[in-house]
């Protein structure tokens, strides 16, 4: 990584805003609010832009009172990327991931610095940092303040906020993109005040019980394709609606097909009334890629084991549509 052109742009006081994808998750929050606190600490005038909201679960991550949402604060949003010298894209490589901020976004002069760990960047950035075998962006944030010889600027805030979301993206450390080194970075955060227990804990013990059940209603709704080694689930509307769905309440579900012994793909079919579309998560274990399979199929992408898209047939014609897929893979899901 050449840093030397970041370290100039970096090195006078610049308005910078700092935006993740649409839906944001653990690792967007956490990678935009290190970097918000880092970008502060240089003496920038930082904003973090989110295109929506996000889970409730998310709500302690320090600076995360600052955070805009550019669908209910468009008018400040707006300006403050209408005044950005710099413009931080973090944890996604597509602008369209960028929901409805996505005009604006293509439409501004600032520069574009990207910093991403998912499969087949877009061009849209002057400076691409992407890594596909990252753990997460979180980490390459780590790395990014690393290269720029500033570790020792991470306090216990930042160090929070990356913990969070290397956590995240890892299962908790579990996936096959956690490295030795990924366990060093952690144990660098843990020395700089990362404190781990908690963050676990605010992450993971905060269910709620309508939630829980709602996991016993996908349960439920668990169906096995032995033939192809998948497993599926799907959630309606109305199954949202009855169990008092809020953001987040869903996170994770995916994986309980996934931990079944022999299935190598997993998927989950959650309905959005709201937004017309049913939302889809895919993961998988092994040589099976969910990133093509959704690119193929179901208007997203990913990472080769972790990947989401969507489709606007309904939630029946959705799951119908994925099972007469499945036969086309059924050679590589028995391998
Ligand atoms: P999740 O299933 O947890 O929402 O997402 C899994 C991974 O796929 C994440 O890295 C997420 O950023 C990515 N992803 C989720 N939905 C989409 C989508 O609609 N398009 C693309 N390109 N990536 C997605
Ligand atoms: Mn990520």
């Amino acid at each position: 990584m050449d840093m030397k052109e970041i370290k100039e742009l970096l090195g006078s006081p610049k308005n910078i805003v700092i935006t993740a994808h649409k839906n944001p998750d653990g690792d967007a929050i956490g990678s935009s609010l290190a970097l918000y606190h880092y970008l502060h600490s240089l003496g920038h005038k930082t904003t973090v832009i989110v295109p929506n909201e996000y889970p409730d679960f998310l709500n302690w991550v320090p600076g995360e009172n600052t955070v805009l949402k550019y669908s209910t604060d468009t008018e400040i949003a707006t300006s403050k990327i209408n005044e950005a010298d710099l413009i931080f894209t973090l944890d996604f490589n597509h602008l369209s991931r960028s929901g409805d901020m996505e005009t604006i976004l293509s439409e501004v002069s600032a520069t574009f610095i990207m910093i991403d760990h998912h499969q087949q960047p877009d061009s849209y950035a002057k400076y691409t940092f992407s890594d596909t075998g990252m753990s997460s962006t979180c980490q390459m944030i780590y790395h990014f303040i690393e290269n720029l010889k500033d570790l020792d600027k991470i306090d216990s805030k930042i160090a929070t906020c990356i913990y969070l979301g290397i956590m995240t993206d890892t299962g908790s450390f579990r996936f096959r993109s956690t490295t030795s080194t990924t366990h060093r970075v952690i144990a660098d955060l843990i020395d700089k005040g990362a404190d781990n227990t908690s963050i676990h804990e605010n992450i993971y013990d905060t269910n709620t019980l309508s939630r829980l059940q709602l996991r016993g209603v996908a349960l439920n709704n668990l169906e096995v394709l032995p033939e192809y080694k998948t497993a599926y689930i799907s959630l309606s509307q109305k199954e949202l609606d009855q169990n008092n769905f809020k953001k987040g309440d869903t996170e994770g579900f995916v994986n309980m097909g996934l931990s079944i012994d022999g299935i190598k793909f997993a998927a989950i079919f959650i309905e959005n009334k709201k937004e017309g579309i049913i939302k889809i998560s895919l993961r998988s274990k092994g040589d099976f890629s969910v990133n093509e399979f959704s690119r193929d199929h179901f208007e997203g992408g990913g990472h080769h084991n972790a990947a989401g898209g969507k489709s606007i047939l309904t939630l029946s014609d959705t799951v119908e549509k994925f099972i007469s897929i499945l036969p086309s893979y059924k050679n590589v899901l028995n391998t």
